[in-house]
């Protein structure tokens, strides 16, 4: 099976890549199948936006595409960044400048209240536009002060229930293990039979 992965992340797309390593499934990035559109995120939830990225991305490449829409939601935000994960600090934003601003918002909340969970909606699509979504979650709770190097995102900021140390000061392969994004691929490769069958009927 081929998959093209409809992500310009560079890191988020080498996570994808990793965890369906072990499934058995060839992975395709952007690169290799040449310019495509560029897909506007302008749906009003992660699943919205991973099923536009996917189906959009099946339709001008002619390949199962897999698209993923994934952020932090901060209680004591009321939810925020969300959606607006990638761009929290503004449109030139960068993971430096999001973390400080996520820090800096909730420098006076106390350790209690600063529960917060990792979502991971994927969609995998085909050129015939027929879709299927899957979510993933990953409950934790924010820092005050970022710790690791690994990963990308709000990693460093990121601690999840019952574990020590943030994602990005874990092994890759003990944060896939636990992930929205490996909770979220997990689930895929569940299904996966059973869409198997329905894209070939
Ligand atoms: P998207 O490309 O619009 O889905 O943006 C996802 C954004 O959410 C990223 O730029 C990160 O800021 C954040 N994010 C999503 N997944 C992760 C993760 O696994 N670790 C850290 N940050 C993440």
């Amino acid at each position: 099976m081929r998959l093209l992965i409809a992500s310009h992340n560079q890191k988020k797309k080498a996570e994808l890549a990793a965890i369906l390593s072990e499934m058995d499934i060839e992975v395709l990035s952007l690169a290799e199948v040449g310019a495509l559109p560029m897909v506007e995120e302008d749906g009003d939830s992660f699943t919205a936006n991973a099923v536009k990225k996917a189906l959009q991305t099946a339709q001008n490449s002619g390949y199962l595409s897999l698209g993923d829409d994934s952020g932090l939601v901060v209680d004591a935000l009321d939810g925020a960044p969300g959606i607006y994960s990638a761009r929290f600090a503004g449109e030139d934003a960068d993971d430096a400048r999001n973390n400080a601003k996520l820090l800096d918002m909730l420098a006076e909340v106390p350790d209690e209240r600063r529960t917060a969970r990792f979502i991971c909606a994927l969609a995998l699509a085909n050129p015939g536009g027929k879709y299927w979504t899957v979510e993933g979650r990953c409950e934790g709770r924010i820092d005050r002060a970022p710790h690791g190097t690994a990963g990308f995102g709000y990693d460093p900021l990121f601690i999840p229930a019952g574990q020590d140390l943030s994602f990005a000061a874990m092994a890759a392969e003990d944060k896939h293990r636990i992930s929205h994004r490996g909770q979220a691929l997990k689930e895929l490769k569940r299904l996966l039979p059973q869409i198997m069958t329905q894209l070939e009927a």
